[in-house]
């Protein structure tokens, strides 16, 4: 994990995740401040004007300000959803008010255009009505009160002349101002994220891709195998989580390369175990990206791996989030298909956390459910997760399938979902992911040895 110094020192290291969150937190603290300020200036203008009913609009102006602010701490895509929508509503409802009158031309509308960029450069590309939908919204909006076409709309209201007239001013100079800076936040986003495509392009090139491995046991504490989770290893020396780079790698084919090395290191070690009467039972699982799964060159790959390195293809078992069922569905189910026919087996990660249906999971050749690290986290505290946990592993067996529980970090959580009738069990409370040497020192341990 990279330590507070390695961060500032490698800014550039502070990859996908991190420059996201960052990217959305700019956005809301910039809207927040604008709101805020255009919101409390212009409700003081107009209570100096004696027209305190228009001044309600910019309270309005004002509380989305503050909830963007609020927001800006969390930085995930529905608080940037929810804030837009405030702003924009906002937007429309002074715009209909600021209807063009002699000499003076609308200009709240103006607002829409950063609203728009905003909203097109901070949601991600397969966020399609964040990025899409509403920024086209609000250019048809500009465009009507552009045209006039909403001003029959408009409830006859306007305010005085002179405000009108320097409003005017303000609201173009001001809105052309935050336009300027959403492209120059856009042009450093950019900059940012071709420089770590590059850095991960190279990454797979030379080496820097690593696997540790964590270890998944049964109820006696005897091991069943290991997940294979990717880490990156920087030039720098900072070992960087899959959580900071597997979303960008996603966005790019770079998933395909980096999947396909973990891949083949996984078959590498099982070749290795192979050869061994302790470990040649052992299975290797595998997490594959949505993306690789819909990659028409997958399938062949892994055949191709499978049968270079001789292994059994039984104890490759490859992960799926449940989560990545919402797309493609059947597209997905056929490729599944098609690599269990080469004796790959196949799990579902974080199940609970999606919304498959037990009729898309009948469907799925899957022979385990990984039960998701947050009902086990919940389980010792909420009954009614207990009961919840008990009906999945039900389930499963109703199924035909094994479940294993995720992120168990406890002996009370271990002995509680034994009681539930889980079998399978993966956390910290056995092992941290380690690399394969350590592995190895682990399973050589006595006490696993011995199965205590
Ligand atoms: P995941 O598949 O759910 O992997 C389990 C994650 O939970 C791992 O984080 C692991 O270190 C962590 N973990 C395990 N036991 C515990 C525990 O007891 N408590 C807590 N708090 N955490 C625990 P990691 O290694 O950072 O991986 C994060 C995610 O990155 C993985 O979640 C997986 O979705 C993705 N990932 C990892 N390797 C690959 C890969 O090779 N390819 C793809 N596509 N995704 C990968
Ligand atoms: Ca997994
Ligand atoms: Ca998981």
């Amino acid at each position: 994990m990279m330590n507070r110094a390695a961060r500032s020192e490698y800014g550039v290291l502070r990859f996908h995740g991190a420059v996201r969150r960052e990217k959305v937190s700019a956005i809301l603290s910039l809207s927040g401040i604008a709101c805020i300020s255009l919101g409390l200036a212009w409700t003081i203008c107009y209570l100096m004007f004696d027209r305190a009913e228009l001044s309600i609009v910019f309270v309005g102006l004002m509380a989305v300000g503050i909830l963007a602010l609020v927001r800006s701490r969390r930085s995930d895509g529905a608080s940037l959803l929810i804030v837009a929508h405030g702003v924009l509503a906002a937007i429309c409802a002074i715009a209909l008010i600021d209807a063009p009158i002699e000499r003076v031309p609308r200009s709240v509308h103006l607002f829409l255009l950063p609203l728009a960029a905003g909203a097109a450069f901070t949601f991600e590309a397969r966020e399609r009505y964040g990025s899409m939908v509403f920024p086209l919204g609000c250019m048809v909006l500009f465009v009507g009160f552009a045209l006039g076409t909403l001003d029959t709309l408009a409830p006859g209201l306007s305010p005085p002349l002179e405000l009108r007239e320097w409003g005017a001013r303000a609201n173009t100079t001001i809105s052309m101002a935050l336009l300027a800076a959403i492209f120059g936040i856009y042009r450093l986003d950019i900059g940012k994220r071709l420089r770590l495509e590059r850095e991960l392009g190279r990454a797979v090139r030379n080496g820097e891709i690593e696997v540790h491995y964590q270890p998944q046991v049964r109820v006696d504490g005897r091991p069943i195998g290991v997940e294979a989770l990717v880490r990156w290893r920087h030039p720098s020396g900072t070992t960087l989580s899959p959580d900071t780079f597997i979303p960008l790698a996603e966005e790019s084919t770079l998933i395909n390369d980096i999947g396909l090395e973990v891949l083949r290191q996984a078959c590498g070690l099982l070749e290795q175990w192979s050869h061994h009467p302790n470990t040649c039972g052992l299975r290797v699982a595998v997490n594959i990206s949505p993306v690789q799964l819909l990659d028409a060159a997958f399938v062949p790959s892994v055949a191709r791996l499978v049968a270079q390195s001789g292994i059994n293809p039984a104890l490759l078992e490859l992960e799926l989030t449940e989560s990545a069922l919402s797309a493609d569905t059947a597209e997905m189910i056929e490729r599944m298909r098609e690599l269990e026919v080469l004796g790959v087996s196949w799990a579902l990660d974080d199940f609970g956390t999606g919304y498959s249906s037990l009729s898309t999971l009948r469907r799925l050749p899957v022979r385990k459910l990984k039960i998701d690290r947050q009902f086990v986290q919940e389980v010792t505290a909420q009954e009614r997760t207990q009961r919840l946990l008990g009906k999945i592993v039900e389930i499963s067996q109703i199924m035909g399938m094994n479940a294993l529980a995720e992120g168990v970090e406890t002996v009370e959580q271990r002995d509680l979902l034994v009681t539930l009738g889980c079998e399978q069990f993966q956390g910290y409370l056995f092992a941290r992911p380690m690399p394969a040497a350590a592995l190895h020192a682990w399973l050589d341990s006595p006490m696993i040895c011995e199965g205590v």
